[in-house]
């Protein structure tokens, strides 16, 4: 069966479609700018060539039409009809604590989504319309919801409560949700299968790090924390969010720079993180780790600060699963950077007896251990796959 994996943002919907059997990828492509002038697409069959064209968008409907246009298009297209298409899986962001488990899609299961739009306003509201939009155009294809949040739902509450006024957590359901649950869940899984060892018998510490950057403890195949919170803002620095902050420094902006609420949030979600910290320098690491060899002062801080904001939470999780067996790195930065894993594992995990095999961390694309045999703790880099680990959900529920 091929599934259609849909990202839909409030401009952009990333698209892959998979042949669930064999695990393969078919195609994949971007819609962006939609509803905004100069919308186009941009759509790869697998081994194909990528094209990219300049089209009007006015919504996400049209956005679905061409996504759907471009798969069964004659020359370039990669199924003859919407039929060979069984099913549609969406990625949601924030399914509360309504969802800890991914789930088909019904009317009921939409207004439930709907109740979470508080929770994640620039997310959920989009996730629906890409959903209503594919309902639309393939009204008999099943359609399953995979939440960002939902492997998170294991977190005991002593992880996920904040020491605030209880009345908060009652009316509102303010907690720690976390993000980025569909990596973590696939990266450890993933972990235990490569060194063949059962997943319900490991402590395992991944570490997201993207633009978006977290860190989960997954002890005995179960999320017991996670570092983002009610929002992506939480945790480790990234590209341009602050992550954990001293909560009254927003009330010392907003007196200094006459900033109001909404102000100070856009500063911390769009402006901080290493872009903020190395003077915009720039939010690419790739970028930073040149300054950093170049000798740039902003470059060396931020990348340092960067690190040491990982290695803590390997801290803090390792005392709470009361130790760990599996350190794994995964996304653009942690696949991609030799040296801020080095960096991490390097200056600040030797008391987990950590060594690190330096040939296999200058390696790309595999699934590896890069520490020594003889390490204690094993540490490894697993490419994250988070529209096959959302192809597999949908295959298995449909
Ligand atoms: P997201 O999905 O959150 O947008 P990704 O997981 O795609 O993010 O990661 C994007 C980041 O990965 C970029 O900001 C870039 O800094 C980083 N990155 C990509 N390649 C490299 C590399 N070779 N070295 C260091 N960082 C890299």
């Amino acid at each position: 069966m091929n599934i259609l994996v849909i990202n839909c943002g409030s401009s952009s919907l990333k698209f892959q479609l998979i042949n669930a059997e064999n695990e393969k990828l078919i195609a994949k492509g971007l819609c962006e700018r939609i509803g905004i002038d100069g919308s186009k697409i941009s759509y790869t069959p697998d081994g194909g060539e990528k094209e990219e064209k300049e089209v009007p968008m006015g919504n996400h409907t049209d956005a679905i039409r061409l996504v759907l246009e471009a798969l069964t298009n004659e020359k370039t297209g990669v199924v003859k009809s919407l039929a060979e298409i069984g099913a549609v899986g969406h990625r949601i962001v924030h399914g509360g604590e309504k969802f800890a488990k991914s789930t088909v899609i019904d009317s009921e299961v939409l207004a439930a989504i709907e109740e979470c739009n508080d929770l994640a306003p620039l997310h959920n509201p989009a996730n629906l319309i890409g959903i209503n939009a594919c309902r639309e155009l393939m009204p008999d294809t099943p359609m399953v919801a995979v939440f960002d949040t939902a492997f998170h739902q294991t977190m005991p509450d002593k992880a996920y409560m904040y020491g605030l006024p209880y009345e908060y957590y009652e009316k509102y359901k303010i907690r720690r949700y976390g993000f980025h649950g569909t990596s973590h869940s696939y990266v450890s899984k993933r972990a235990a299968e490569v060194l063949g060892k059962k997943y319900e018998d490991l402590k395992i510490i991944v570490c997201h790090l993207g633009n978006g950057a977290s860190v989960s403890a997954v002890m005995n195949g179960k999320c017991v924390d996670t570092s983002m919170g009610l929002t992506p803002l939480e945790g480790l620095i990234m590209g341009t969010r602050s992550g954990d902050i001293d909560p009254a420094i927003i009330e010392f902006i907003a007196h200094k720079e006459g900033k109001s609420i909404d102000e100070i949030m856009s500063v911390l979600n769009k402006k901080s993180g290493v872009l903020g910290l190395s003077d915009n320098l720039s939010s690419d690491f790739r970028d930073l780790e040149a300054g950093y060899h170049e000798g740039s002062a902003r470059a060396i801080n931020t990348m340092e600060t960067f690190a040491y904001r990982v290695a803590k939470y390997i801290g803090a999780y390792t005392a709470a699963m009361n130790g760990v067996d599996v350190i794994c790195f995964t996304a653009g930065v942690g696949e991609n950077s030799a040296f801020i894993r080095s960096m991490i594992c390097n200056n600040y995990l030797g008391y987990l007896g950590v060594k690190l095999d330096e040939e296999a961390n200058k390696k790309r694309g595999e699934d590896i251990a890069i520490s020594t045999a003889d390490s204690s703790t094993t540490v490894m880099v697993i490419p994250t796959n988070e529209e096959l680990a959302i192809a597999r959900e949908t295959y298995r529920l449909v």
